[in-house]
């Protein structure tokens, strides 16, 4: 029995992650689980997997869930703190699914108790992957990644030798407004936006995906992850989602993985790595006929360059540029700006960041607030 705490278990990843339990109850435990505000869901999954702890993000819902759950011995904490506190009980992995710079402070502190982490949240990496590097290597923790691309980057470079990585090939969808011109994304509306032509996700990502600041968040996550520069990842879009990222060996060789779109492979692929388990979906490649790649459009989808400039200039400049679209996609979302401002937003808080070069978590933080407030203030 793997005994396992999820963070973000009331979102997208978060279900499919419980999914996979149910369909596997004699090989996972699990021991706690943490969401933003979603109370109902929090406590339904609580009761169902008899978990000793959860804590929600939000102070009221959490106060209110301690009286739901009162009839029960499951610990109820709360706030971020909270959140950073259900890391330190007894565990083999923590699957971290929380959406946003939310998950940086919980998954450094799953890694100072010792658990490797299976992690969704790009964020971690995007804003904090120097510290959470040193950590990983202080503490002799394990990383690994649930992200369908670099999962499949990952699985793709099992058995090659160490320093034979020549290239990166980040696979993209695309997303729902692939081949439009600037002119024709300037009134999209919120729902054509979150009409992903190929994954179910969370409205934040799906969003990410319609810009391609996704793409570029990626990239910067595999900057982290896999020790290339920017300049060693291509970003190539290949609507049909089935390859799922590739490498380029020194010999040449190109090594990829395909399935079909569906995050249960990466998510199961990180809860039993090295081992394989059961099959949800077979991939019918006759039924897919052809795989198409092409190049990006980096002139209408500016923010993948702009995510780019950002991990090579370095510091806090990813901070900034996510803080600043985490933003903006919450005033998309609530019909408050158009479409295209995001990217236009992204790039002035991105281009107005103090930099540091040597900075800490709360240098981060205060990073990622500047960038909001430079957001806010525009609109
Ligand atoms: P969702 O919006 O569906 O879910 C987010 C989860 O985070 C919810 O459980 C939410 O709780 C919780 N949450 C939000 N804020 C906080 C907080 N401050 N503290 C604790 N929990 C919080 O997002 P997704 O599942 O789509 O994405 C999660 C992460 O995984 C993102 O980083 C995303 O980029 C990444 N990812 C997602 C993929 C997907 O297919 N969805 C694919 C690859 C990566 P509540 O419900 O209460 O608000």
């Amino acid at each position: 029995m793997k005994k396992l705490i999820i963070l973000g278990s009331t979102g997208s990843i978060g279900t499919q992650v419980l999914d996979i339990i149910r369909a596997n109850p004699d090989k996972y435990e699990v021991v706690a689980l943490a969401a933003g505000k979603n109370a109902d869901l929090l406590q339904k999954q609580a009761r169902e997997f008899k978990v000793k702890a959860v804590a929600l993000f939000d102070e009221n819902t959490a106060s209110d869930l301690k009286i739901c759950l009162a009839d029960t011995n499951i610990k109820v904490l709360s706030g971020s703190d909270g959140v950073c506190e259900l890391t330190s009980f007894d565990c083999d992995i923590v699957l971290n699914a929380i959406v946003g710079i939310a998950g940086l402070r919980p998954t450094l502190a799953a890694i100072d108790a010792g658990h490797t982490i299976a992690l969704a949240n790009k964020e971690t990496l995007v804003t904090g992957g120097e510290i959470v590097n040193r950590k990983l290597k202080d503490k002799g923790v394990t990383l690994l990644p649930v992200d369908s691309e670099h999962s499949a980057i990952f699985q793709s470079l099992q058995g090659a030798p160490a320093g034979s990585l020549k290239k990166i090939l980040l696979t993209a969808s695309g997303g729902p407004f692939f081949g439009k011109t600037r002119k024709e994304l300037q009134n999209v509306t919120v729902k054509e936006a979150l009409a992903h032509p190929n994954w179910s996700m969370g409205a934040k990502i799906t969003i990410d995906s319609a810009s391609l600041m996704n793409k570029g968040l990626e990239v910067i996550e595999a900057v982290h992850l896999f020790g290339v520069p920017a300049s060693q990842i291509e970003v190539l879009v290949h609507r049909q989602s089935i390859l799922h990222s590739a490498v380029e060996l020194s010999d040449g060789a190109v090594i990829a993985q395909l399935g079909t779109p569906d995050m249960k492979l990466p998510i199961q692929y990180a809860l039993t790595y090295p081992e394989r388990d059961m099959c949800f979906e077979s991939l019918d490649l006759f039924k897919v006929g052809a795989l198409t790649f092409e190049r990006p459009d980096y002139e209408t989808f500016r923010l993948l360059p702009l995510c780019i400039e950002a991990i090579n200039r370095g510091g806090l400049y990813p901070t900034a540029i996510n803080g600043a679209n985490e933003e903006s996609v919450k005033l998309f979302l609530e019909g408050r700006i158009k479409f295209l401002q995001i990217a236009e937003l992204n790039e002035k808080a991105m281009n107005m960041c103090e930099n540091k070069k040597d900075f800490t978590v709360d240098d981060i933080f205060a990073a990622d607030k500047a960038a909001r407030q430079i957001v806010r203030e525009a609109v």
